[in-house]
């Protein structure tokens, strides 16, 4: 059986196919800048690479590429689209009532649209998406939604509320929904495999997905109980662009001082903050580390101020789970940034936890980075929510 995996955004959309018989890629692609000019990027399993810049005015037009590449031509992996049993896509906000991924029909779909307002950049790019995958494919291909946000919906009231006035939960939805589910469901279930518990039953783990945006979790039994992303994607730590969590009279203070809009105050802190606004370097973190190599004061505070703050997260969610069993890193910073592991890791000693240096000097590739007598383990596993889409798709289409 094979599987689409799509992932659109507002002007790209990236896709897999994924072969459920032994979880193979056969092919991914990027359509980017659509609306724009247009630029596509596709890749077979068996290494074949097609790009092109080619005009799509919208996502159906993308789609039609999509259809193209799969079928014809040099990047052909499929005879016809009828190869394709099911669709999946990733869904960046399902509010508070997906709490799993779901069929998409027209109750799903108008929910989708309806979150719009909780995530303004993502949910309206899936609807799109959603509609062209249906008119690319016809409507008796099922389509499934697949959640960041659902694996995040175990957490507590306590957790996930805001002190802010009631009513403006009860209006608006204002909470905190986490984000990055996916990557965070699969990397903790991986990691109760390691320790030997499939279940989950009795395991405390605190994932750290570390990436342009970044998030960490405290899972118990399985279960999320407390999330560092909140309302939208902004909160947590300082990530590539954004600021993480500050004083929230920061915000109100600098829009009267520098005449700001509430789309301008969201441009600053969503797209020139954290790690480029600190630094003044890059939002990439292999130029900030280049940086801090070469002496920049102000890469090196960033590279500092991050560090502190997932240490201080990691700290608290020790306390929430009342100790921790394993810490697990993962995504492109967590997966390949050795000093970064090293250095958080270091700050919890006290706990017992031992660094093996030699495992640790990694990159991308699953392994235990803790020394056998360590009191807390520690992981690296490297993420793969197009597999986790793809699974749930396959299941939920039986
Ligand atoms: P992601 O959002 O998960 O794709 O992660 C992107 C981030 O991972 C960027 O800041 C990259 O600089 C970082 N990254 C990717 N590969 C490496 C690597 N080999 N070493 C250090 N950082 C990396």
């Amino acid at each position: 059986m094979k599987i689409l995996v799509i992932n659109a955004g507002s002007s790209s959309l990236k896709y897999q196919l994924i072969d459920m018989d032994g979880e193979v890629v056969v092919a991914k692609a990027l359509c980017e800048r659509i609306g724009i000019d247009g630029r596509f990027t596709h890749k077979t399993g068996d290494g074949r690479v097609v790009t092109k810049e080619v005009a799509m005015p919208d996502h159906t037009a993308a789609f039609e590429q999509v259809k193209l590449a799969l079928t014809e031509g040099e990047g052909k992996v499929i005879d016809s689209l009828s190869e394709v049993s099911a669709i999946g896509h990733r869904v960046v906000q399902g509010g508070s009532k997906y709490d799993k991924s779901v069929r998409i029909d027209a109750k799903v779909l108008a929910d989708i649209e309806g979150y719009s307002s909780l995530a303004p950049l993502h949910n309206p790019a899936h609807v799109q998406g959603i509609n062209a995958a249906v008119a690319a494919f016809g409507k008796d291909v099922p389509q499934v939604a697949v959640f960041d946000t659902a694996f995040h919906q175990t957490m507590p009231a306590k957790a996930y509320m805001f002190g802010v006035p009631y009513e403006y939960y009860q209006k608006y939805g204002i909470r905190r929904y986490g984000f990055h589910g996916t990557s965070h469901r699969f990397v903790s279930a991986r990691c109760c495999e390691l320790l030997g518990k499939p279940d989950g039953k009795g395991t405390r783990i605190i994932t750290c997905h570390l990436g342009n945006g970044s998030s960490i979790a405290a899972i118990k039994d399985g279960k999320v109980v407390d999330t560092t992303m909140g309302l939208t994607p902004l909160d947590g730590f300082l990530m590539g662009t954004r600021s993480g969590a500050l004083d929230p009279s920061v915000v109100t203070f600098l829009m009267e001082k520098e005449d700001l809009s509430p789309e301008e105050m969201d441009n600053i802190l969503n797209k020139k903050s954290g790690m480029l606004g600190i630094s003044g370097v890059s939002s990439d973190d292999r130029d900030i580390a280049k940086a801090v190599e070469e002496g920049n004061d102000r890469a090196k505070l960033a590279w500092d101020m991050r560090t502190y703050e997932i240490v201080k997260y990691i700290g608290g969610y020790v306390a929430a789970l009342g100790g921790v069993d394993a810490i697990v890193f993962t995504a492109g910073i967590g997966e390949n940034q050795i000093d970064l592991r090293r250095e958080i890791l270091s700050s919890f000693g006290y706990l017992g936890l031992k660094v093996d240096e030699q495992a640790n000097d990694c990159r991308g590739k699953e392994r235990e980075i803790t020394t056998a007598d360590s009191a807390v383990r520690a992981f690296v596993i490297p993420t793969d929510e197009e597999l986790v889409i793809a699974r749930d798709t396959q299941a939920l289409i039986g």
